[in-house]
């Protein structure tokens, strides 16, 4: 058998990531492949560093993108943070606050849980109880933008409760970054990872993380060694770190930061507020165009995030049949829902470049068609026009 070239179809991007990535992203990507010791490519690591630092809001000496997925930033902060037996809030109001509870375990840490019902934000008074009662504390880890159930937690008050209590916070930004404000300085927050395919419309695999010098601190007094080899952040910062004499730790994704670089180039270009608004506006549009066509939000709007918009399913509509319709006559991705939201809800992203006028009323005409079609009643045009209202 001959296999051939593989040429992806192309889609539309409204699910919970990767999002859409914009044209100039993929050609930088495409430009020849450099040495990771050559030091054109060393400059503009430099430059990853302090655009970053930009979409971070923090003058964090150590912010940079680790070579792997969100996932791991999230293990890498945890691998460096957490030695064993130490006590780590962790609040769970979704899928990404369990995996930080999975972290902590494997790290030989102890998890306080602090729950809260999927598709609430986190309570800062149960983490302040949680406080009061183990006072000592290392750690409150948290997920201020939950990707399964589409709700924001305010990090300000609970970033400052770490601090007052003398632990330090860790901070999941996946699917904030870039979309909503993400103020680490401001915050007071320790350690916060990111990723490159939600807001930032870049390709998957890469993680930007930051750390303050309280974190940083925490690092260099380990009793024991970080267990993982390749996430351990005192030999990364030799490759990553100031000045430069920079060590082989391992060959960085070259052409995937070339990509990093372009995305924030053009964060940098667009500027970091005016992303907020445009994710804030678009979600409006969205958001009319849904209610004109009957259809309910499974967040209460206090809490809602603006690039992910959890969507609850009409009675009666078979969820993976209409979403294999969009994809395949419209070649719309809307998400599905997980864990206890499977079945109930649709995940519509409004990420970076999947926030877009365009890509809204897409979505909300092939919705309108195929909900018609699965005997939903929706008056037809109804939900485009509200849209175009607040999009125009
Ligand atoms: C997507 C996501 C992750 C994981 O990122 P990957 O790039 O898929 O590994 C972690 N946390 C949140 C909140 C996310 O949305």
């Amino acid at each position: 058998m001959t296999i051939s070239s593989f040429n992806p179809p192309l889609r539309t991007l409204m699910g919970p990531g990767p999002s859409d990535v914009h044209p100039r992203v993929l050609a930088a990507m495409a430009r020849p492949t450099v040495g990771h010791l050559d030091p054109a490519f060393i400059g503009m690591m430099d430059e990853v560093k302090s655009l970053l630092q930009y979409a971070f809001q923090t003058d964090n000496a150590l912010t940079f993108p680790i070579s792997a997925p969100g996932s791991a930033g999230m293990e890498s902060c945890f691998a460096n943070l957490v030695e064993p037996g130490d006590k780590v809030i962790v609040c769970i109001n979704g899928v990404f606050g369990l995996r930080m509870k999975e972290n902590v375990e494997r790290c030989g840490g102890v998890a306080i849980v602090v729950e809260d019902d999927w598709g609430c934000s986190v309570d800062a008074h149960k983490v302040e109880d949680a406080l009061k009662a183990n006072p000592d504390t290392k750690i409150v880890a948290f997920v201020q933008a939950e990707t399964s159930t589409g709700v924001h937690t305010d990090p300000l008050i609970l970033c400052k409760l770490a601090t007052r209590y003398g632990a330090l916070s860790l901070v999941d930004a996946v699917t904030a970054l870039a979309g909503v404000p993400v103020l680490v300085d401001d915050w007071g927050a320790d350690a916060v990872y990111a990723g490159t395919q939600k807001c930032l419309s870049c390709v998957p695999g890469l993680s930007p993380v930051t750390f303050s010098e309280r974190a940083l601190d925490k690092i260099r007094k380990r009793s024991s060694k970080v267990q993982s080899w390749f996430l351990d952040l005192n030999l990364i910062m030799g490759y990553w770190g100031e000045g430069a004499t920079r060590a082989y730790h391992h060959t960085a994704p070259v052409n995937a930061l070339y990509a990093l670089h372009e995305s924030l180039v053009m964060l940098q270009e667009e500027g970091l507020e005016n992303a907020w608004h445009r994710h804030a506006k678009m979600h409006l549009g969205l958001k009319a165009g849904l209610e004109a066509m009957g259809l309910e939000f499974a967040v209460d709007e206090m809490y809602r995030l603006p690039q992910l918009n959890a969507v609850k399913i009409p009675d009666g509509v078979d969820d993976a049949a209409l979403r294999k319709r969009a994809l395949e006559r419209y070649g719309l991705e809307i998400g599905a829902g997980l864990g206890a939201f499977a079945g109930k809800i649709w995940r519509i992203g409004l990420m970076g470049q999947s926030a877009t006028p365009r890509n809204i009323l897409l979505c909300l005409s092939t919705l309108e068609t195929l909900l018609s079609q699965a005997n939903v009643k929706v008056e037809s045009g109804k939900a485009v026009d509200a849209a175009q209202k607040i999009l125009f």
